[in-house]
């Protein structure tokens, strides 16, 4: 039986990084507010993908909040790029620093949630059959947070231990003395390789694309450098609020071929020699517009490989052949490539021996098979659409969110989509590419802002003009097909999953697109998103309701 446990003004789905502050400036503005949250903790991605590695590639203050400069000063980092413990720690002292807990039930993964027409409220059940109901329903509930699992065949016969990299257990897995199989060389995949390799008795890689993989670069942080991050803190907003992608490293100034040979050496070293990102914020500006620049800052990383790999055929398999740096999301990386010459690992090039199937003892290729103890599958996740789309929500005359978006999703501003009043999805798709928190946040906010002026003009409801939603869907789909966009091989347009619509999932404006829309909204008095009462006559069928969807 199905009981109420709950009656708010805000529901909030996901206690990740986004869900929590949507939930903080909830609270703050006055309206009561629910979190419901599937995991055991809250963390989001840092409570799921738990597995040894697993760490920031964007500056750990620069992910962080900033919210609040209290915060900000009271709490240290221990490495500029932190690892999951340290990610959690984190998120759960900024729950309790603000008694956010006792708005948050963990467990409570949502089955259903269901517009109520006449109230312009939603219905969710969640966990075990609990009932909640809310005016409006803001469900952060992540891009990344789908695993997916390649269909192969005998998966499950597996009888050893098997894991997805983002849905690691809480307890910690004893990989000592095992023979250990990690399928996909993802961000993921590269994270966890080097960091089990030294304990395992064996290590195969399965390696269906290689990546561009360069240096994280990684450190503690000194005492000189916190220091000046607490003294620097305005600046530091000041920098990432006006960054394209809400990063700290600045743009560098120059094209390639302006520079000698020399000096592109030189300048080619010091960026795989600097933090993270840097490589695709700070390098040549022309990297991603120009095959040439491409190709000469690729042949440099090749190099490298070549260098760091003692094995030469191992080597080129690790090259990538097949796209150019930047048309996938790179990976960054600390020993990766090291790893590979240890005598205990070795790398399976599945484009030459693909997967045939799982046996009971382990993988099968066109080699023969490899018997295993563990296999970790670090095979991605249904991105951007996963999450909302497996959540049952059901909007104007039950249309369903799969449908609406059934050829991709579609959206205003990342944040609402027609048919689904008073439904909010920030850092789901068409938000910004690059430091996610950053975009994340100027979503929650934009929520917030447009949640105080409705509540301040006795409206209730507020849904996205389907004109304004196929304008920036519209944008994106252009942008997507521009340089610098991420290529179509990259899961950012759904690629990875069979049968997925091929569609861009983010939006390439980056921050700047966002900022000028929701000035313009502000101007326009939020024109775009109708605001409405409960009890004014009821709209029209949506055209996908009317046309038979459930
Ligand atoms: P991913 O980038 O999608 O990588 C999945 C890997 O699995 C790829 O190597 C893929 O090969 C392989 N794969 C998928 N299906 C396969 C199949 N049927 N057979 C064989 N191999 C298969 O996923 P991820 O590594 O989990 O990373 C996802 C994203 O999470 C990252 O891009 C990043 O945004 C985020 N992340 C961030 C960090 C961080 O440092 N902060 C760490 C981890 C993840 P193909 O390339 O051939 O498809």
């Amino acid at each position: 039986m199905t009981s109420l446990v709950a009656d708010v003004d805000v529901l909030v789905v996901g206690a990740g990084i986004t869900g929590i502050y949507q939930l903080y400036r909830a609270r703050e503005a006055g309206f009561s507010v629910q979190l419901l949250e599937a995991g055991g903790g809250v963390g989001g991605t840092w409570y799921w993908n738990r597995y040894p590695g697993a760490q920031f590639d964007s500056e750990s203050y620069t992910y962080a909040y900033l919210f609040s400069k209290d915060l900000f000063e009271e709490w240290e980092w221990r490495e500029h790029f932190a690892h999951q413990p340290e990610i959690e720690q984190y998120l759960n002292h900024v729950v309790d620093r603000f008694d956010l807990r006792r708005h948050i039930r963990c467990g409570a993964k949502v089955s259903s949630a269901t517009y109520d027409e006449s109230s312009g409220t939603w219905t969710v059940v969640a966990g075990d059959d609990a009932k909640y109901q809310a005016q409006f329903l803001v469900a952060a509930s992540g891009v990344l947070s789908v695993p997916h699992f390649p269909d192969v065949p005998g998966r499950d016969a597996f009888r050893g231990e098997s894991y997805h990299t983002g849905l690691w257990p809480t307890d910690p897995v004893a990989f000592a003395g095992k023979r250990v199989a990690v399928v996909g060389t993802g961000s993921s995949g590269v994270q966890i390789i080097p960091e089990i390799a030294d304990e395992v008795a064996t290590l195969t890689a399965y390696q269906r694309t290689a990546n561009w993989c360069t240096p994280l670069n990684n450190a503690p942080i000194t005492s000189e450098e916190q220091a000046k991050l607490r003294a620097d803190f305005d600046g530091m907003c000041q920098t990432l609020n006006t960054s394209t992608h809400g990063f700290l490293h600045q743009p560098h100034d120059r094209v390639t071929f302006d520079d000698s040979k020399e000096e592109r050496r030189e300048f080619y070293e010091k960026m795989w020699n600097g933090p993270g990102f840097t490589k695709l914020t700070s390098n040549y500006t022309d990297l991603l517009f120009d095959p040439a620049a491409n190709a000469e800052w690729r042949e440099f990383i090749a190099e490298k490989i070549r260098g760091i790999v003692e094995d030469p055929e191992t080597a080129e398999k690790l090259i990538p052949k097949d796209h150019r740096f930047g048309e996938k999301r790179p990976p960054f990386v600390t020993g990766y490539y090291e790893t590979y010459n240890r005598p205990n690992v070795s790398l399976v090039d599945l484009r030459k021996t693909p997967i045939e199937r799982v046996t009971e003892t382990g993988i099968e290729t066109a080699e023969g098979l490899r018997e295993f103890d563990v296999i970790v599958w670090a095979t991605g996740f249904d991105f951007g659409t996963g999450a909302l789309t497996r959540m049952g929500i059901r909007g104007r005359h039950g249309l369903a969110l799969e449908d609406h978006w059934a050829d991709g999703p579609k959206t205003f501003l990342g944040v609402q989509t027609s048919g689904f009043p008073n439904l909010f999805f920030p850092g789901g798709p068409h938000a910004a590419a690059g430091n996610n928190p950053r975009y994340n946040g100027d979503q929650v906010d934009f929520i917030i802002e447009m949640l105080v002026s409705l509540r301040d003009r006795g409206y209730d409801i507020i849904e996205v003009d389907p004109v304004a939603e196929q304008q920036w869907t519209n944008m994106v789909d252009t942008w997507a097909t521009m340089p610098p966009s991420f290529g179509e091989s990259s899961y950012y347009f759904g690629s990875n999953i069979p049968g997925k619509p091929r569609r861009y999932l983010l939006n390439s404006g980056g921050r700047p697109k966002f900022f000028k829309e929701i000035a313009r909204a502000r101007t326009n008095d939020y024109e775009a998103f109708k605001p409405s009462r409960s009890g004014s006559p009821p709209s029209p069928p949506h055209p996908a309701a009317a046309a038979g969807a459930p």
